[in-house]
C-alpha cells in the first residue's frame, strides 16, 4: 500500500477511476499498522528497505509498473491463492500479483451485502472490490480464482459477474483420481492463459520459468535456514513481509534483493546478532496466512516476548516448499511436474490432510520451537476444525500449542494480548527460564 502518497498517486488513482478520499482513508488506516508494528520496530536489518518499499509502493509504483507493462503488451492477472501456477503465468509473459485483502478498512463495503460471518480476508478482498478501492479492478485482464474454501468459491461467482475470471478446480482430496483432475486443470488453466496473451506456450520459456520459481523459492528457503539460528536474524513481523512481497513483487528482481537479505541475515548469524533480545521463546505460527495489510498477531507475539521463527501459512512454508522438477523435457512433462509440485500444498482445504499435521511436528523440530500458535481467522471452518488435529500432533510430539481465534480489527487486541504473554509465559516455565 501506498503509505505515504504523492500528488502523482492521487492523480494515478483519478486516473483510474477509483475514489480518491475513500482510497486515500483506507491507506491511511494501513500506513499507521505499518508504521507502529513494523517500520518503527528495532533491529531490523538494512535490507529490509527494500521490502518496505514494496509494501508502500503496492498501491503507487507497482501500479504504475503493471500499467507500463500492459502498454507494451502484456497481460495483467490478479490472483487469490498459493496454488495458482505461477510459471506458467511467467512463461506466457504476463504480469501478476495476489489481490486478498488484509486490511480491515475495507470490510464493512463488503458487510453492506455480504454476510458478516464469513473470514476477513474475503471479506477484506470484496471489500475492496467493492469500494472502488483497489487500483489493480480497473486493470485486470483475468483474475484467477480456485474452488479452495466455500468462502471464496462462492466470492468468484460475485467477482467473475462481469467476466474476465477463471477459476481453477482444485480437488479436495490426494487420490489417483483427484490428481488426474488436477493435471487436467493445469492444462486448461495454461490454454487459458494461451487464449488470454494469443501466445503458445513455449517449452523453453517455461523451463526458464520453472528454474526462476525454483531460484525465488530456494531463496525463501535460505530465509528461513537462517531463521533456525539461536539468535534469529530476522524478527517474525519482518520475514512476514518479505512473504508479502513475495506475493506482489517482480518474481525476478523480488529474488535478487531477497538474495542480497540473506547475505545480511548470514552475516548476522556468523556474528551471533539477533533482530530480537536474547533467549525469546520460540514460536512458531499455524494456520491462516497474514497478507499485506495484516501484522496484528506476529506484532502481537513480538510485542509480548517471544519471537516467531517460522510461519506455517500461506504467507510462510506453504508457499515456497517443494521445488518443481527441472529434469522434466518436453511442455507435457513440464506441465505435469508443476501440478505435481502444486499438489503438494498442504491447505486445510483438503481432506484427509496428514501430511499438514506431519510438516508442521517436523517443523516444530527443525525451528526448535517452543511452543505453537494457531492462527485461525474467524469463520474459516478449515482451519478451525483441522486446528483440534493438529493440536493433537504437536502436543504427541511434546510441543504445547494455543489457538487464537480473530479477525482484522483491533476490539480484541486487549484480551489476545492476555492470552498470548499467558502462553509465552508457561513456555518459560516449561523450559524453567
Ligand atoms: S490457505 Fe488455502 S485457500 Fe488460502 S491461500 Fe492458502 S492454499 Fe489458498
Ligand atoms: S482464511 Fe480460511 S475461510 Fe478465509 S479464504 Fe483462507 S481458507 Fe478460506
Amino acid at each position: 500500500m501506498t503509505h505515504r502518497p504523492s500528488p502523482e498517486d492521487g492523480k494515478l488513482w483519478a486516473g483510474l477511476g477509483l475514489d480518491v478520499e475513500l482510497h486515500g482513508k483506507i491507506l491511511a488506516s494501513i500506513a499507521a499498522n505499518y508504521d507502529r508494528q513494523v517500520e518503527s520496530r528495532p533491529g531490523r536489518p538494512a535490507g529490509m528497505r527494500y521490502f518496505d518499499g514494496v509494501i508502500h509502493g503496492s498501491h503507487g509504483d507497482r501500479v504504475r509498473e503493471v500499467m507500463a507493462k500492459q502498454a507494451a503488451g502484456a497481460k495483467f492477472v490478479g490472483t487469490f491463492c498459493v496454488y495458482v501456477p505461477e510459471e506458467i503465468l511467467i512463461a506466457l509473459g504476463t504480469v501478476h500479483l495476489a489481490l486478498c485483502g488484509g486490511t480491515a478498512a475495507s470490510i464493512p463495503y463488503a458487510e453492506q451485502t455480504y454476510p458478516r460471518n464469513m473470514c476477513p480476508l474475503v471479506k477484506s478482498t470484496l471489500g475492496l472490490a467493492m469500494s472502488g478501492a483497489c487500483p489493480y479492478g480497473p486493470l485486470e485482464d483475468l483474475a484467477v480464482g480456485e474452488t479452495t474454501c466455500d468462502a471464496k468459491k462462492k466470492t468468484w461467482d460475485v467477482l467473475g459477474r462481469e467476466g474476465g475470471f477463471h477459476v481453477l478446480e482444485l480437488p479436495q482430496k490426494k487420490n489417483p483420481a483427484d490428481r488426474a483432475l488436477w493435471l487436467e486443470e493445469v492444462l486448461a488453466f495454461a490454454r487459458r492463459i494461451e487464449e488470454l496473451t494469443g501466445r503458445p506456450l513455449e517449452a523453453g520459456l517455461l523451463a526458464e520459468a520453472v528454474r526462476l520459481m525454483n531460484r525465488k523459492r530456494r531463496a525463501l528457503a535460505r530465509m528461513h535456514e537462517l531463521r533456525k539460528a539461536e539468535r534469529p536474524p530476522i524478527s517474525g513481523t519482518d520475514a512476514l513481509v518479505v512473504m508479502q512481497a513475495a506475493l506482489i513483487d517482480d518474481p525476478e528482481r523480488f529474488t535478487r534483493e531477497l538474495e542480497a537479505l540473506n547475505e545480511e541475515l548470514s552475516a548476522r548469524v556468523a556474528a551471533g546478532f539477533g533482530a530480537l533480545p536474547e533467549g525469546r521463546r520460540r514460536i512458531m505460527i499455524a494456520g491462516c496466512p497474514s497478507v499485506l495489510g495484516n501484522w496484528k498477531l506476529h506484532h502481537l507475539v513480538e510485542t509480548s516476548g517471544a519471537a516467531v521463527v517460522v510461519d506455517e501459512s500461506c504467507t510462510g512454508t506453504r508457499y515456497f516448499t517443494g521445488l518443481v522438477d527441472e529434469g522434466a523435457a518436453g511442455l507435457d512433462e513440464m506441465l505435469a511436474a508443476i501440478a505435481d509440485r502444486y499438489m503438494t500444498i498442504d491447505c486445510s482445504c483438503f481432506s484427509p490432510n496428514t501430511e499438514r499435521m506431519e510438516n508442521a511436528v517436523r517443523m516444530a523440530g527443525e525451528y526448535h520451537v517452543d511452543g505453537v500458535v494457531q492462527y485461525i481467522l474467524h469463520a474459516c471452518h478449515t482451519y478451525n476444525v483441522e486446528a483440534i488435529a493438529m493440536a493433537d500432533a504437536l502436543k504427541a510430539a511434546g510441543v504445547p500449542s494455543i489457538k487464537i481465534e480473530t479477525d482484522y480489527s483491533e476490539e480484541d487486541i486487549g484480551q489476545l494480548q492476555i492470552r498470548i504473554e499467558a502462553f509465552i509465559e508457561s513456555l518459560e516455565f516449561r523450559r524453567g527460564g
